[in-house]
């Protein structure tokens, strides 16, 4: 509608796709869980930045989403709200023995690994909602171990998941949520087929992908592991 339209001009929010839900103006207006809503605040998160209005709703409502925003404009927890309500919202109503992961965020570096996961812990809190690290320069098995005891993200970068599944049957079959941060540079390091070769070890997952600039490798590649894919650009798209 014509409301809707307006916001997304102010905020240059530009969206692409199918069904795509409107913005939210706040966290509480999507129906996150209570100590969720405890955690944004507390970390001081009063109001949704522009990319987190778009994106939060559209990962809620369980569709794929390639996004793009400046450095800095809170991509970060823009996956990670949605991935902390539905992973907890999913261990409230599933009582299993043994938790399966049931989200994956790809980044192309350890440090970036490091600063998701420490995200993820922040906003998880009080939750059940744990994390796993998979990187390289520690031992993989503390980390194989770490996902055993049971986990529902894993944060990890391309070459040491690929060792870590070749290897190992840590049980992807739960997962549910599919993320890759700063697929630009993935692309540049190199590691699309190790991304790819993880993506079929899961099936069919919902797909959030984030990346500086939308080229049109990334959203080829994006049609090609995800069905109806949301665009949401911040900003003059492909400037
Ligand atoms: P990027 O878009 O580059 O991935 P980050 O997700 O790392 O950006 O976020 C940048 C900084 O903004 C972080 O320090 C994060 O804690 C903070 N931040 C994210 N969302 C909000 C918010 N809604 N309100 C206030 N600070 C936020
Ligand atoms: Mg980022």
């Amino acid at each position: 509608n014509d409301q809707t339209e307006l916001l997304r001009r102010k905020l240059e929010i530009y969206v692409k796709g199918k069904l795509v839900p409107d913005p939210i103006l706040s966290f509480s207006s999507c129906n996150l869980p209570l100590q969720l809503l405890q955690n944004l605040a507390a970390a001081g998160y009063d109001m949704p930045t522009p990319v987190q209005m778009q994106a939060i709703p559209t990962a809620l409502g369980g569709k794929s989403l390639l996004a793009s925003a400046n450095t800095g404009s809170g991509k970060t927890a823009s996956y990670l709200v949605s991935i902390v309500s539905r992973c907890a919202d999913f261990r409230l109503q599933h009582s299993s023995e043994y938790r399966k992961p049931l989200a994956m965020v790809l980044t192309p570096t350890r440090e970036l690994c490091i600063q998701v996961e420490d995200q993820a812990k922040l906003l998880g809190k009080g939750l059940p909602f744990k994390t796993a690290l998979v990187v390289g320069g520690d031992a993989m098995a503390g980390q194989l171990y770490r996902i055993q005891q049971g986990v529902e993200l894993i944060v990890g970068t391309p070459g040491r998941l690929i060792d870590l599944l070749i290897k190992h049957d840590i049980g992807l079959d739960e997962l549910m949520i599919f993320v890759l941060d700063e697929v630009d540079c993935m692309l540049q390091r190199g590691f699309r087929d190790q991304v790819m070769q993880i993506f079929r070890a899961l099936s069919q997952p919902q797909v959030l992908m984030y990346s500086a600039t939308i080229t049109q490798e990334i959203e080829k590649m994006g049609s090609s592991i995800a069905k109806d894919m949301v665009i949401v650009s911040i900003g003059e798209p492909n400037k």
